[in-house]
């Protein structure tokens, strides 16, 4: 039954290639992914999808739809935004292209395009053989920096769908169970009173003094919060020049913990440590909250979907001019490096990979219960619908994320790779869901379980909209 997508999948791979490959020489920041947005949005309305542009207040957000009749609603997610500052030619080498531009160095080029193609394939397979059911393509902006996903949760552009499935290249193929941390990002202003830092120092009222006392307060919270938290900050805003007392000083932080509301917990008790600098320092503060995410709850059905899907298409091989490609950017980090990495993954049997570049195996997921340390918007569409974000190896096992390595990879034949056999199991799986009726109520099942004694209440305050000015003034400085 999947033969046609698939196939509409290897007849089109040339084509689905190059959509990657512009998205990735594009290299667009969060909310400024323009040229990535129009070039997805317009593939998918070029195969009779109806595409929803600008939706949830993001010009670069979209969503396409195609429907064949009664049937199951299934989700596929898509994202286009790149880094700052990690340009990189398709070498195995540090090489920027345009030194401290953008570069994909999440490999979201491939991430976008999976869902795309798996989209229009699915769509032809389900008119051919008269399958009821709709497919909605969604187009996420922003995943790395604004979480485009969690505005449009809120605008209610979720409503109605049975599941959803996303994808995201990495260095192994399989459908983790593991979560993620929930997150607040927020940013601390203090406004004081300028003076002569020697002449007249009593007059000045130091924004800096405060940033700084937050920052002491906040790191002797940390022994009082619970251990698997994470707090990180930076100082984006501390002054001119020594002798002149800052009026004005900015830091921002993340605050991640593995459950919503540990993160809202911690906040609170942040919120109070800020206020304690400004009352020290006779400054004034304002909070500017810009995002924050829940954790995600990992769907079992769906991963054995998808990894059954993976064993049906079958990894694919490399050839010996990929293998000394991806060998050559092994070297380029300590192999003490992807030791620990291996070991901090878990994975089942690390000593059979250590002398793997690029893993060929299809693998059955281990890490039930585990919470990684990152985050990410995928997590608030998990609490609406059964939800899957599957990995396929794109990258060099044991490279650093968010690298000049996973830039190069990305837009070369392994990330092309990864693509087409992503797409076919995003495809498959689809297809399955669309008939096959008990997996659907299996992955509902387990969902409406898992949301008991949870509700969903967006972490961000309804009077703030999408951060458009502040992604245009980070674009403009960075992009
Ligand atoms: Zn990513």
């Amino acid at each position: 039954m999947k033969g046609k997508a698939w196939g509409w999948i290897e007849d089109n791979r040339e084509h689905i290639v190059g959509l990657s490959d512009r998205v990735w020489d594009y290299a667009e920041l969060g909310l400024a992914e323009e040229r990535s947005s129009r070039l997805l949005a317009g593939e998918l309305e070029s195969h009779g999808f109806e595409v929803e542009r600008g939706v949830a207040g993001m010009p670069t957000a979209f969503v396409a739809t195609w429907s064949n009749g009664d049937g199951p609603t299934i989700g596929l997610m898509g994202e286009y935004d790149a880094l700052p500052g990690l340009s990189n030619g398709k070498v195995p080498r540090k090489e920027p292209l345009r030194p401290g531009a953008p570069g994909h160095g999440c490999g979201h080029n491939v991430h976008g395009v999976t869902a795309v193609a798996a989209a229009i394939a699915t769509r032809h397979e389900i008119e051919d053989a008269g399958i009821g059911g709709t497919l909605r393509m969604y187009g996420c902006p922003a995943e790395e920096s604004y979480d485009g996903k969690v505005f449009m949760v809120r605008a209610g552009l979720f409503g109605g769908v049975d599941a959803c499935l996303s994808h995201h290249p990495g260095s192994v193929n399989t459908a983790g169970l593991s979560s993620s941390t929930a997150i607040n990002s927020v940013k601390f202003h203090f406004h004081g009173k300028t003076s002569h830092a020697a002449g007249s120092p009593e007059q000045g009222r130091s924004a800096l003094d405060a940033v700084e006392l937050m920052n002491v307060g906040v790191n002797f919270l940390r022994e009082h919060v619970i251990d698997k938290a994470r707090i990180h900050y930076v100082i984006e805003e501390g002054g001119g020049q020594p002798n002149v007392v800052p009026d004005y000083a900015r830091s921002w932080y993340y605050i991640r913990a593995p459950e919503r509301d540990q993160v809202d917990h911690i906040y609170a008790r942040i919120l109070k440590v800020a206020e304690g600098a400004a009352l020290m320092t006779e400054t004034t503060l304002r909070v500017e909250f810009l995002t924050g995410v829940y954790n995600t709850l990992p769907s079992k059905a769906l991963s054995g979907v998808v990894v059954s899907n993976m064993r049906e298409i079958g990894a694919p091989s490399y050839t010996a001019e990929e293998l000394a490609f991806a060998a050559e950017i092994a070297r380029s980090f300590p192999r003490e490096q992807k030791v620990d990495n291996l070991r901090k993954s878990k994975m089942p049997h690390p000593e059979k990979y250590l002398d793997v570049d690029i893993v060929t195996d299809i693998l059955d997921p281990w890490n039930e219960g585990e919470v990684s340390g990152g985050s990410t918007d995928v997590a608030d569409v998990s609490w609406q619908t059964p939800t899957m974000e599957f990995g396929t190896a794109a990258f060099v096992l044991g490279a650093p994320g968010h690298s000049w390595q996973t830039v190069a990879c990305s837009g070369t034949s392994l990330g092309h790779k990864s693509l087409i056999f992503a797409a076919k199991t995003m495809a498959g799986a689809a297809l399955d869901l669309l008939t096959k009726p008990e997996l659907l109520a299996e992955a509902r099942e387990e969902h409406a379980k898992k949301m008991q004694g949870r509700t969903y209440r967006c972490a961000i305050p309804d009077d703030i909209g999408p951060p458009l000015e502040v992604a245009k003034v980070q674009a403009a400085k960075l992009g």
